[in-house]
Order: structure tokens, then C-alpha cells, then sequence
């Protein structure tokens, strides 16, 4: 029987790996869930799946689930971040699903790595910003690292790997990154100034939190995934292509030296990469609707619109720089942030991004303290420019 931690389990990847779980009480125990501090859901998580501890970031988020538990719950309560890196770092644990959104993750999820878990990555940003340091501290700490975003799952189901989860690139020749294209695919950059959270929220194909929804609108998650792709399949910027599919349908597609492409085809259903991820190398029931070829009908494809969408482009050049990611990533969570809070407009997202890339000094972190450097700085450099837009958006 595995023993799972969630990492991030209130959210829309924990939920989803929990309904998986369900269907499988046979191979799988949950033994630890954790979240930043909305208690409600924590409470009707604990209530349901019994773990055996409950984990809040948040102290004072802790307390309330604590004094609202049942006493005869059988839940430990803690609080903290060294409670969710000293969890993830337990030998008890043996299957770690780190969900949790954006850079706040790097360090449970670090940890993780680091003790040799199997580790289903869908914290993308923890992998992007720390890059060298955390592809190091999974191979030194004999980590499995299996990947939970859709499209790096279908790379994983396409590529042959070793019994570490290694893939053999040996034989591949390109990889294709496929893109929705978010609910704004279409539509020109001046067309994109007024629109609103709630439509960068609205995703046509998938449900996600917020943060990744933003950044499916802005094609950032694109670039993201260009440098995850990297690091993961040990791969360059030039092998991988971006290909807008505004279907969903096809996850992501390798093509290989004798001009085989492989797909990864299903319903946009994140249980599927998470099932994929839990059981590998077998296959698992994940709860998915079959597939159904008739009523998808057509398959589009069409290439990125990088002037409506200049942040891929943005991420395209900061794959380049040693550093870049890092300062991109945390310019970006602190830009969509500001959006989603209806501070700055959708258009300046880039325009923070694009600031801090130019201002903040880069260089290869060699480090967890180097990368956590690296990343305040940039936070501070976005936090300023989104204070000068404001007040510039107010003065004029
Ligand atoms: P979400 O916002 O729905 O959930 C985030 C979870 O992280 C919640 O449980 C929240 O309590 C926790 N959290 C937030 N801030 C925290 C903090 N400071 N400390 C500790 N915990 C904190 O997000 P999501 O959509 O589930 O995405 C999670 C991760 O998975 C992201 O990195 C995202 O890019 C990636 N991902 C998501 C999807 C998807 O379909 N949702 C697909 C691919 C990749
Ligand atoms: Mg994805």
C-alpha cells in the first residue's frame, strides 16, 4: 500500500488526485494533505479521507481546522512551512503529489526530491525557477520524477524511459508542445486591454485555478512548459515547437528520427496524467470519459500568435539566459496576481515581465538560497513596476 501526500490537495489538482485515490483504496493510502488556508475545504477533505495528518501553511488556518475537527478525529494538525518540507521529506511517505501553486511549492516539493520520492510533478513553477538545482537534487536523491501537466505526461507516454522514469531521447528528433491557445485564441493584442479576470478565467477546455488560467490566457504557461519540457527531457528550446490545438484533444506529440510522430490523445481531464503518474509503468481506472472520435470530429492546429501574445515570446528569450526563468516566473506570479486583484490591466502583465527581465541582474543560481535570492529580487523589481503602473494608470 503507497502512502500519499498531497501537496496543494484544496485545489483543482488535488481534488482531481484525491477522486483518482478513491478509486483505488486497494493500492493507495492518503496519509498527509495540505493546503495554504481555506479550512472549509480542508475540513470536508479531512472528514472524508481520514489522513493520518492535515497540514495548513497559514498558523492561524491550522488552528481553526484544529479547534473545528471532530475530537475524535484521528488527524493530526500542523502548521508551517517546515511541517510541509519535514512531511515531504519522511520516510513514511512514499508517493508525493506536489500541487501546490506557484514558487511557494519549491521547497516541500525540493524536498521531496531530494528524498527519493516518487514524485508527481504538477508545480510547474518549483522546476522552472529552481531548474539545475532541482533536476540535481531529484538524480542525487534517486527521486522518480513523473510529470502531472498534461502535455509533459504525453511526452513521458510517448517517449520510451528506463525503470528510473529516465527518458531515451536517443531517437528523438523534435518535440511538439501543444497549446490551446486559452479563451483569448484569435483575438488581436488591442482587442485584449479591457478583458477581465473572469474571462482570463474562463478556460474553454480545462477547469484550473486561477493563477495557471491567467496564465493559459497570456500563453505564459506555454513558456513555462517550454523550459519544463527542457529540464525534463533534457532537451534545447530548438527541439521543442509550439503548436497551438485548440481541441485539447492531442496532449502533446513526438516525432522521431525514422519521421514516426507519436500523440498522446483523451479528453481534457487532468485525472488521466494524474492516474498515469500514480501507477506507471501500469495503467490505472482514473474515472475519464472514453474518448469519443466521432463527436470531437476535426483536429485543428495553427501556429502561436506571438505579437497578441508576447509573453511565450518573452519566455522564449529568457529560456536563453541563465536565470531568466526564475526572474520570469516570479515577475509573472506577482503580475497576474495584480491582475487577477483588478489592479493592472491584462496587457501589462508582459509589460511587468518584460521590466523585470531587463532590470534584475541574472545569473545561474547554484542553489536553494541562490534561487530564493533570485526570485525575491525579481518579486520586489515586478512589485515596483506594478506600483509605477498604477499610479501611473491614476495620474493620467
Ligand atoms: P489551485 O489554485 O487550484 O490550488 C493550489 C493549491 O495550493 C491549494 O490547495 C492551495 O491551498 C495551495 N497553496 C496555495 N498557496 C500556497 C502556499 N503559499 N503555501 C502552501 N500551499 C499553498 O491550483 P491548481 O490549478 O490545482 O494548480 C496547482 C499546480 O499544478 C500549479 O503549479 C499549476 O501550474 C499546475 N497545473 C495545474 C493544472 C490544472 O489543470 N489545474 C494543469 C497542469 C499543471
Ligand atoms: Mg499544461
Amino acid at each position: 500500500m503507497d502512502q500519499v501526500l498531497i501537496l496543494g490537495a484544496t485545489g483543482s489538482i488535488g481534488l482531481s488526485t484525491l477522486d483518482v485515490l478513491e478509486r483505488h483504496p486497494d493500492r493507495f493510502s492518503v496519509h498527509t494533505l495540505t493546503a495554504n488556508r481555506s479550512v472549509e475545504k480542508m475540513l470536508e477533505l479531512v472528514v472524508k479521507h481520514q489522513p493520518k495528518c492535515a497540514i495548513m501553511a497559514c498558523p492561524e488556518a491550522a488552528a481553526e481546522l484544529e479547534a473545528r475537527l471532530p475530537s475524535s478525529s484521528g488527524t493530526a494538525v500542523l502548521s508551517g512551512q517546515n511541517a510541509l518540507q519535514e512531511v515531504a521529506s519522511a520516510p513514511e511517505i512514499d508517493v508525493v503529489m506536489a500541487a501546490i501553486v506557484g514558487f511557494a511549492g519549491l521547497r516541500p516539493t525540493l524536498a521531496a526530491a531530494r528524498h527519493g520520492k516518487r514524485l508527481l510533478l504538477a508545480n510547474k513553477e518549483a522546476l522552472v525557477s529552481a531548474g539545475r538545482v532541482f533536476m540535481e537534487a531529484a538524480r542525487a536523491g534517486g527521486a522518480i520524477l513523473l510529470p502531472i501537466d498534461s502535455e509533459h505526461n504525453a511526452m513521458f507516454q510517448c517517449i520510451p524511459a528506463n525503470p528510473l522514469g529516465h527518458p531515451e531521447m536517443a531517437s528523438v528528433e523534435k518535440i511538439l508542445l501543444t497549446a490551446s491557445g486559452g479563451p483569448f485564441r484569435g483575438r488581436s493584442r488591442d482587442d485584449l486591454n479591457a478583458v477581465t479576470p473572469e474571462q482570463a478565467c474562463a478556460h474553454p477546455n480545462w477547469s484550473m485555478g486561477r493563477k495557471i488560467s491567467v496564465d493559459s490566457a497570456t500563453l505564459l504557461n506555454k513558456g513555462l512548459e517550454l523550459a519544463e519540457a527542457c529540464w525534463l527531457f533534457d532537451c534545447m528550446p530548438s527541439d521543442i515547437d509550439v503548436v497551438v490545438h485548440p481541441q485539447s484533444i492531442i496532449h502533446s506529440l513526438v516525432r522521431f528520427t525514422d519521421g514516426s510522430v507519436l500523440a498522446q490523445l483523451g479528453n481534457p481531464d487532468m485525472r488521466t496524467p494524474i492516474a498515469y503518474g500514480l501507477s506507471w509503468p501500469d495503467r490505472i481506472e482514473a474515472g475519464v470519459a472514453p474518448l469519443d472520435l466521432v463527436d470531437v470530429a476535426r483536429l485543428d492546429f495553427q501556429a502561436p500568435d506571438l505579437d497578441a501574445f508576447p509573453c511565450l515570446r518573452l519566455a522564449q528569450e529568457a529560456i536563453t539566459v541563465p536565470g531568466g526563468m526564475c526572474i520570469l516566473n516570479a515577475a509573472n506570479e506577482v503580475a497576474v496576481a495584480a491582475f487577477l486583484s483588478g489592479r493592472i490591466p491584462f496587457t501589462a502583465i508582459d509589460l511587468v515581465i518584460e521590466h523585470s527581465l531587463i532590470s534584475v541582474p541574472a545569473g545561474e543560481p547554484q542553489d536553494l538560497g541562490a534561487v530564493e535570492a533570485l526570485d525575491h529580487d525579481a518579486r520586489s523589481c515586478a512589485t515596483d513596476h506594478v506600483e509605477r503602473l498604477c499610479r501611473a494608470s491614476v495620474g493620467g
